[in-house]
């Protein structure tokens, strides 16, 4: 097929376009100048639009569907795309790569190894872009570097380290980054030590209270040593799903450079682009307001304030419900709710379980929840309305006792 490549100022004007002849979006490829908002992407100098498109759950699509979004994304201004071997065992990578082979000039192409050895990473690497129908990725990510094991098996003789920076000095990847989620301490320690070009890492307005590590150490670290920042997760995995406006715009807000999100209907994409393109950042008022009636925040979730102290029985009381966040991310409240709502929140609760963590930080207190006597001083000092007395003997329960997500027969 002939390709036509045209510049076009006017971005409704391109929407009554292909209303009126809607074959014509596959026959002109339109370059835009100024539809969605892009940064710089740290140290690799690269142009990125604000809105990336993550690839997962290209896998809840056909591939017809597949192409379709995808093309509509980089025909809106977009033009970050990523996706991982992990996803769906490759299907992810495949699908991307229907409309790689066409437009690979036009996006920054992102993929991802989960493979810690030299060897296994090698293979994986090629049989990705193999899959992609291209010769290189703009930026190979370390996949979901959790632990300081992980990081030592990359790193270690014989670690994936070795096959990336071989598929970079052979032309295969321009950048390397690291990704990881939930708790950033081994992340922090990854780029203290070792030389990345991009971070990607979560960030949603509500695990901004279960890891606040994130953006209070890891975000300046990252931004000291000018790497580039990607968010993914502003919808929390799909928590959030009913506040897709505060959620993007709270992310995109943050010292970051693009947030990914992954769409599986073109109404999802449509929304999204919206937010995008009409994107302004979250003001102090708004994002006070957020935090204080965002009724998925409510009552039960505690900002991390510190207004409750001091205890006189010297409970450190946010430090407990940090380490309930930690958990199960502060979901489980007791509160009956219906059938799908409870489903969602037993699906996510445990998100990248930092369970251990979370059961073995708190056993270290040397005073725990149960010491509370119910005196009463705390309570009216929370600005949240958060019933500070049953949350702690919630949270004591959790960390000492519950053991399972539901029960299971
Ligand atoms: S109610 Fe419990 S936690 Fe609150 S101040 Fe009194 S002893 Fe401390
Ligand atoms: S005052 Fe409320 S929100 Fe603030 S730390 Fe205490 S419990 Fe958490």
């Amino acid at each position: 097929m002939c390709v036509m490549k045209v510049t076009v100022h006017k971005y409704l004007g391109y929407r009554r376009l292909v209303e009126l002849t809607p074959n014509i979006a596959g026959l002109v490829r339109i370059k835009y100048n100024k539809l969605m908002e892009k940064r710089t992407l740290g140290k690799t100098g690269e142009k990125v639009s604000i809105l990336g498109l993550g690839g997962f759950h290209l896998l809840e699509i056909s591939d017809r569907d597949t192409v379709k979004l995808i093309n509509r994304y980089l025909d809106s201004g977009g033009n970050y795309i990523e996706t991982a071997p992990e996803y769906g065992h490759g299907e992810s990578e495949r699908k991307v790569g229907l409309v790689i082979k066409e437009r690979r000039d036009d996006c920054f192409l992102v993929t991802k190894c989960h493979i810690r050895d030299e060897k296994g990473a090698e293979e994986t690497i090629n049989e990705s872009l193999k899959r992609l129908n291209t010769d290189h990725v703009d930026l190979l990510i370390f996949h979901h570097v959790q632990s300081e094991e992980g990081l030592k098996k990359i790193f270690g003789p014989k670690g994936a380290a070795e096959a990336f920076y071989r598929a970079q000095r052979d032309g295969k990847t321009r950048y390397i980054g690291i990704s990881g989620h939930g708790q950033p301490d081994v992340l922090i320690k990854a780029i203290e030590k070792y030389d990345f070009d991009v971070l990607m890492t979560i960030f949603n307005f509500f695990d901004r209270f279960n890891f606040p590590k994130t953006e209070k150490a890891l975000i300046p670290l990252a931004k000291e040593k000018k790497l580039g920042i990607v968010g993914m997760k502003a919808f929390a995995d799909g928590f959030l799903w009913n506040y897709p406006e505060e959620s993007l715009r709270y992310a995109l807000s943050l010292p970051i450079d693009i947030m990914v999100a992954g769409f599986n209907t073109e109404e999802m994409l449509e929304k999204d682009l919206k937010i995008a393109e009409n994107f302004s950042p979250i003001t102090e008022e708004e994002k006070e307001e957020l935090f204080k009636n965002s009724p998925i925040l409510g009552n039960y979730i505690c900002r991390q304030c510190d207004l409750c102290l001091p205890c006189p029985e010297g409970i450190d009381i946010p430090r407990v419900f940090l380490y309930e966040g930690w958990y199960d991310r502060q979901m489980r409240d007791w509160v009956v709710r219906d059938a799908p709502e409870f489903a969602l929140r037993d699906r996510l609760r445990f998100w990248f379980d930092n369970r251990k963590k979370a059961t073995d930080a708190y056993s270290r207190l040397e005073k725990k929840a149960d010491a509370c006597t119910g005196c009463g001083e705390c309570n009216p000092r929370c600005p949240y309305s958060i019933d500070i007395i049953t949350k702690l003997e919630n949270s004591h329960y959790k960390l000492t006792r519950e053991a399972t997500s539901v029960i299971r027969v």
